[in-house]
């Protein structure tokens, strides 16, 4: 049974080859050129060029290097708070890591970030008559004051958007604690429409808050996932309103605290946080380049940021970014790629709370040439492709690329962003361009405990990076 089976797979795997072949044959006779709107002439696909993507794609999924590298800087280094000791580390480990690959140049750029730090475990429970004490997961949100050891305490009251609290106004907020528990929208295909949708409260929902009078904010955390986590992530402050002291609680603890308080809004909520902010430090950004053999001051630059939120070991955010750079430059080294122009990995700082890389880099840079700028944080997931902004002309030319990489099954060539780090180069010429990946479980891990290296696949990871070495490859030898 088994023969017979194995021979009617074989002839029909001849089958398939025979009718590749032939598509191949019918194309080299037919001719690769086709006109771009902007009659730019560019191969539909040139076989040389599909087999160095081919051989870049074979390399980076042969190859566990870049796995081990987000396995040493998940579980030997692990979170990455900018202004950390960790972070630094990370900087130190990344330096010397590029220094051993036989780049051109390495070096770090040096600048003054935020040190705040967390302080104790955070500490939180919900009590009523209905149900007594109940405790809560939580923590602390990104750059908050925190409680002191005391804690503070005061009735919870609960809104599900900025106009709500506003209806309830000064004379039913002051004194309390305004929990904001609007859920993240669950109806797009892509989650970051559902974080985008409610991460607001976490951004401006102490702020809002303190404007009636609230002594604490409880906010439900930004993500399409039900899970136990809190999920941190950055949040202001406004110089002209009373600072107070910011908490994630996880979905399923948001839900669970708004069945408390729609059977009993009589309900009291203690909270504890002792982080603080202490004073700036200095922290880098690390690059490493291959110079360009043809034009060395045009720069092609690829990056991911290396801090992280400090609850998890920052692995899809945005560790596999920083690693997947780092595989760009390895592929193009060990598959003897010259790139006619600079190729430059970036490894950005702070891109979490203040984008100080981002910002320093683009300061620095502003006299050379950028033609394309991409960027990886989207997590390690399978990529679908790319989104970019720049001129006519770039996305033109960034879309006719498109076809060199159905054989990897990415499609996605649309007008998008770019990404944090990258955006400040937005005045710069520069294509800006994202790496676009499957993000349906990006938000179960996203700035909470579970961004662990155990939840990042390696194929998956391996197939951005190849993804990001092809297009820098078409992009080097056609321009934008
Ligand atoms: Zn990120």
């Amino acid at each position: 049974m088994l023969r017979i089976l194995d021979k009617f797979v074989f002839y029909h795997i001849m089958k398939i080859k025979h009718l590749l072949l032939l598509t191949a044959l019918a194309a080299l006779l037919t001719g690769f050129i086709k006109n771009n709107e902007n009659g730019r002439v560019f191969s539909v696909v040139s076989p040389d060029d599909s087999l160095v993507i081919r051989n870049i794609y074979s390399e980076a999924l042969m190859s566990f290097e870049s796995y081990e590298n987000l396995k040493y800087l998940c579980k030997n280094i692990g979170g990455r708070l900018t202004g950390s000791a960790n972070a630094e580390t990370g900087v130190k480990w990344v330096y010397e890591k590029l220094k051993g690959m036989s780049l051109d140049n390495v070096y770090m750029q040096e600048f003054p970030v935020r040190n705040w730090v967390r302080g104790d475990k955070e500490y939180a429970y919900a009590e009523s008559k209905k149900y007594g004490k109940k405790e809560f997961n939580v923590c602390a949100l990104g750059t908050s004051i925190g409680t002191g050891v005391n804690g503070i305490s005061g009735k919870i009251v609960e809104v599900k958007s900025f106009e709500e609290l506003k209806k309830l106004g000064r004379e039913n907020v002051e004194g309390k604690i305004v929990f904001f528990n609007q859920a993240a929208d669950q109806k797009s295909y892509s989650t970051g429409y559902g974080y985008g949708s409610s991460v607001y409260q976490r951004v401006r929902g102490a702020v809002e808050g303190a404007r009636y009078g609230a002594v604490g904010v409880v906010v439900r955390s930004a993500t399409v996932c039900l899970d136990n986590n809190p999920h941190t992530g950055v949040m202001h402050y406004n110089d002209s309103i009373p600072k107070i002291p910011a908490i994630g609680i996880s979905t399923l603890g948001a839900d669970e605290l708004e069945k408390m308080f729609n059977e009993d809004n009589d309900i009291s909520f203690y909270f504890r946080t002792t982080c603080k902010q202490n004073d700036d430090v200095l922290s880098h950004n690390v690059i490493g380049e291959i110079k360009g053999s043809e034009k060395p001051e045009e720069v092609i630059l690829v990056g991911g940021h290396l801090d992280s939120w400090d609850l998890g070991e920052g692995a899809h955010d945005d560790g596999t970014g920083v690693v997947q750079s780092m595989e760009v430059m390895r592929l193009l080294v060990k598959l003897g790629i010259k790139p006619k122009h600079t190729i430059r990995c970036v490894a950005f700082m702070d891109e979490e709370i203040d984008q100080k890389g981002g910002r320093y880099y683009a300061e620095t840079t502003k006299n050379e040439k950028h033609i394309a700028a991409i960027e990886t944080d989207g997590g390690g997931f399978v990529p679908h492709g790319f989104s970019f902004s720049g001129t006519p002309e770039q996305v033109a030319a960034l879309k006719s690329y498109k076809e060199y990489f159905t054989p990897y099954w990415l499609h996605y060539f649309e007008n998008g962003g770019g990404g944090v780090d990258i955006s400040f180069l937005k005045n710069s010429g520069a294509a800006l361009i994202g790496l676009v990946v499957d993000s349906q479980r990006y938000f179960d891990y996203h700035h909470s405990a579970a961004d662990r290296f155990e939840n990042v696949n390696r194929r998956e990871m391996q197939l951005g990076a190849a993804s990001l070495a092809g297009l820098i490859y078409l992009i080097d030898k056609y321009g934008l």
